[in-house]
């Protein structure tokens, strides 16, 4: 029974790539280089499908990949239908955060109950954010370059994915609010999980015990 893995190309592609050699998987082609989105590997019947990182969960909920790699972020944001969760992998760590223009006083308009425009990625993430905190919200969706918004008056904060910060101070931004920690999940089909249990299992296990060691 052919076993199909989706992944996204970049940091997920690259800090999965020990845990698949952890359970003696090893891609026939680099996805970076290759423009194949249907990867072989050692074994003949495992495959890797190259997905953007926000459509992993919806190839593995409607099972056209029985495993993927997802963050916590993307998940959230997907809602987690049809998909088993089993094993935080702690792989492509960061953390969800408010970030404001360095001289927009955040906390000043929070406390005066200001209506905020937030320009971001993650609208479920953001919109649950806010409502925790009773403030009154506009979500303003984008596709990228979140940091751009507050600089050219698109919204007084955004909602992104930080890791160094780099990118932040490269725009004189600051982050004023820590959301969630992120790290990448594995995801199974749940109907998958029950018909190929014996082909799925082994890479469970592997995973796993690649995580821990
Ligand atoms: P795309 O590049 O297709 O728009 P993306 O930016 O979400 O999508 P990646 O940059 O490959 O895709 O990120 C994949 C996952 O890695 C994200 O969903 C998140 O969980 C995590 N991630 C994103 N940015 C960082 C970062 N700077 N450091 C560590 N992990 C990150
Ligand atoms: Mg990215």
């Amino acid at each position: 029974m052919t076993l199909t893995i989706a992944l996204s190309k970049g940091r997920i592609f690259e800090e999965t790539l020990p845990l698949l050699a952890a359970a003696g998987i090893s891609p026939a082609e680099d996805p970076e280089s290759s423009r194949k989105l249907i990867i072989g590997t050692n074994h003949p019947d495992v495959r890797l499908v190259i997905v953007r990182a926000s459509d992993v969960p919806t190839y593995v909920q409607y099972g056209a990949a029985d495993l993927g790699i997802a963050g916590r972020d993307v998940l959230i944001e997907h809602g987690g239908a049809g998909l088993y969760q089993p094993l935080d992998l702690n792989i492509a760590k960061c953390r969800m955060m408010v970030a404001v223009a360095g001289e927009y006083d955040y906390e000043a308009a929070v406390k005066k109950g200001a209506r905020l425009q937030v320009a971001t990625k993650y609208p479920q993430i953001a919109r649950e954010h806010f409502a925790r905190k009773g403030v009154h919200v506009d979500i303003i969706k984008l596709y990228g370059s979140m940091e751009l918004a507050p600089l050219v008056g698109l919204a007084d904060a955004i909602v992104d994915l930080v890791s160094t910060g780099g990118t932040l101070r490269a725009n004189n931004l600051v982050a004023v609010e820590h959301i969630l920690d992120i790290s990448s999940r594995l995801v199974v089909n749940q109907a998958a999980l029950k018909l190929k249990y014996d082909s799925i299992q082994p890479v469970l296990d592997a995973f796993a015990r690649a995580v821990t060691a």
